[in-house]
């Protein structure tokens, strides 16, 4: 697993920051990359569908997977428990495509430990009042649930040294521009091109 040729992104934020939105439209305008759907016990929100922004499975059944060692990471975030499912990451990455995992920073650090080559991406809001009136006009969470996630920001933030890039989500097209740079950049690493255009590679005589 150490040695996954393909790129492997893990992009954690405190809510609010914007990581889902900037997720959503980068896989929108790059279809080599597939996103790692969570397992999670919260409720799904208005438009959430089972299976495309997360499984939403029972206090029960996540003990159940969790004994079962399915989890390549899991964590306890905001009072809900969240998990990469080993099979689905594993699925993604053997058919060669490049995988995204938007998860908090707990398992972010626990990805890091297991896959050498992960690109850990920390996406803050520009200020504390955005974060609150992001949080507030995405309408989807109540004033207690909103406050709790403001608390937990703070920790959360903290942790931004210990990632590889800083996006600041002030314009939301800067912050995308940000996101697919850094992904452009992956793709030209040496291993990458080396593996992409071995054509290049041997018309010019390069051993
Ligand atoms: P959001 O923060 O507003 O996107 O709300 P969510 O309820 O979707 O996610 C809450 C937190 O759980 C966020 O910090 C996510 O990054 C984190 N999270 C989501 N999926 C996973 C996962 O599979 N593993 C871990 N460790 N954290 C996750
Ligand atoms: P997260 O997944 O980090 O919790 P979301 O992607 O759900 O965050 O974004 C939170 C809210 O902020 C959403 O309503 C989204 O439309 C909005 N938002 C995201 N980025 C920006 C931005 N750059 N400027 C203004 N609003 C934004
Ligand atoms: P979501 O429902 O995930 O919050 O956002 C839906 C879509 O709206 C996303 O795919 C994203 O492209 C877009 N979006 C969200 N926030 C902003 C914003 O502040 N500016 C722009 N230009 N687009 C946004």
């Amino acid at each position: 697993m150490k040695n996954y040729p393909g790129n492997l992104y893990v992009v954690s934020a405190p809510s609010g920051a914007g990581k889902s939105s900037l997720v959503k439209a980068l896989m929108e305008v790059d279809r080599g990359i597939k996103p790692s759907v969570s397992h999670t016990t919260r409720a799904p929100r208005g438009q959430e569908k089972h299976g495309r922004e997360y499984y939403f499975i029972s206090e029960a059944e996540f003990d159940r997977m969790e004994g079962r060692q399915a989890f390549l990471e899991y964590a306890e975030v905001h009072g809900n428990r969240y998990g990469t499912s080993r099979e689905g990451i594993e699925r993604c990455m053997n058919e060669g495509d490049d995988v995204i995992l938007e998860i908090d920073f707990q398992g972010a650090l626990q990805v890091r430990k297991q896959f050498d080559n992960a690109n850990l991406i920390f996406i803050l809001p520009p200020s504390w009042d955005e974060l609150r009136a992001r949080l507030m006009r995405r309408g989807e969470d109540s004033p207690e649930v909103i406050e709790k996630r403001l608390a937990n920001a703070r920790q959360e933030m903290a942790q931004a040294n210990r990632f590889d890039f800083v996006i600041i989500n002030e314009l939301f097209e800067r912050a995308l521009f940000d996101l697919k740079a850094i992904v452009h950049a992956q793709r030209l690493r040496y291993a990458a091109q080396r593996q992409a255009r071995e054509d290049v590679f041997a018309g010019l005589d390069i051993p």
